[in-house]
């Protein structure tokens, strides 16, 4: 008899063309991944080449029962780390059986901005910082803590090693090779300021690709954290108190940052956000006014402040792009559960098309 590993390790291209493909979508609370898997008759490496599918919005919050059926339209491919060969996942968004995006659909608008010539011409890049934490599954609390009860003061944790300092490397370092596996931009991995709180980076990642990595990203990290038996948290608060909170930085530049003279660009970028920021801190994560303070390396959410170098600002510029007087900018306001495709679409659309 064989073990149940030596099933899930089976190599199904050894006897025919078959492939899985794992149908991926955001769920009605816009932060639940929810996925199903459809055999495709052979290899696929381009979206549009992949069906239509659909499923029960009902059961996900985004349609009535009565007229329940959504429909999934493929949009990127990634390699599947979990079923390997030549088998996939494949990033969705939502539309209504006529067409029309849904409302939990944030991809369809992003597209639209990222499709824009004037944006398209300014190859806009995204590195994105999710932070996150592991919970263990019956109590919620962060995995290393003593039930119950709190460790000792932040301080020895971040980028810490040690029994006593890490905790959950396994789970952080099976999604990181896994994201590479997939083909996601992943550029690092770090402990965080919280014990049992992590971030991985994405980037840099061009345009709309920004947001479908970041989400098969999550999607990864959902699975890893399920065969470990630990839950997985994007609040931005967690713990409230003396303790970090999360959040997904977002680092930017366009091609005149990056090129001489773009250091003028990028101030008057931040000059844009400036003005709008009460417009983006809305559509910069649920809970983000418990995160952001003004203490633990955050702005107040009611003011906007930019700075060199400074982890207590809304936006910073980095050392080597003001001696360089060139490259990108960090805007540190977005929570850890905000969308992607919001955020990322949001910075392009107020420094790229809105005329002041
Ligand atoms: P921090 O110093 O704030 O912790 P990180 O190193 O965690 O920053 O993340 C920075 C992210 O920004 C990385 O994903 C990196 O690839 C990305 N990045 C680097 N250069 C650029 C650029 N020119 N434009 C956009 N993102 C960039
Ligand atoms: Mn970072
Ligand atoms: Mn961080
Ligand atoms: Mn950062």
């Amino acid at each position: 008899m064989s073990l149940l590993t030596d099933l899930l390790n089976l190599n199904i291209s050894d006897i025919t063309e078959k492939v899985i493909a794992e149908y991926i979508w955001v769920g009605g609370s816009g932060m639940d991944v929810r996925s199903k898997a459809r055999t495709l008759p052979g290899p696929v490496s381009d979206p549009s080449k992949l069906p239509k599918w659909n499923y029960d919005g009902s059961s996900t919050g985004q349609a009535p029962g009565e007229d329940s059926e959504v429909i999934l339209y493929p949009q990127a491919i990634f390699r599947d780390p979990f079923r390997r060969g030549n088998n996939i996942l494949v990033i969705c968004d939502t539309y209504t059986p006529a067409g029309e995006p849904i409302p939990t659909n944030k991809r369809d608008k992003a597209a639209k901005i990222f499709s824009h010539p004037d944006v398209v011409a300014e190859e806009p890049w995204y590195g994105i910082e999710q932070e996150y934490t592991l919970l263990q599954k019956d109590v919620q609390w962060p995995i290393g803590w003593p039930l119950g009860g709190y460790p000792g003061p932040q301080g020895p944790y971040y980028c810490g090693a040690g029994a006593d300092k890490a905790f959950g490397r396994d789970i952080v370092d099976s999604h990181y090779k896994a994201c590479i596996y997939a083909g996601i931009d992943i550029s690092g991995i770090n402990g965080e300021v919280m014990p049992g709180q992590w971030e991985f980076q994405v980037g840099p990642t061009v345009g709309i690709s920004a947001g479908d990595q970041l989400w098969a990203a999550r999607y990864i990290l959902e699975r890893v954290t399920e065969i470990a038996g630990v839950v997985v948290s994007f609040d931005p608060k967690p713990i409230p108190g003396d303790w970090n909170g999360a959040g997904a930085h977002t680092n930017f530049s366009t091609k005149s940052m990056r090129e001489d003279g773009g250091y003028e660009v990028i101030k008057k970028a931040i000059g844009k956000l400036g003005l709008r920021h009460k417009e983006h801190i809305a559509a910069y994560g649920e809970g983000n006014e418990r995160r952001l303070t003004g203490r633990h390396e955050t702005a107040d959410i009611d003011t906007f402040v930019w700075g060199v170098a400074n982890r207590g600002a809304s936006i910073r510029v980095g050392r080597d792009t003001e001696k360089e007087a060139k490259g990108y900018f960090e805007d540190r306001r977005p929570a850890s559960n905000m969308d992607p495709y919001v955020v990322t679409s949001m910075i392009a659309e107020t420094t790229l098309l809105w005329k002041p």
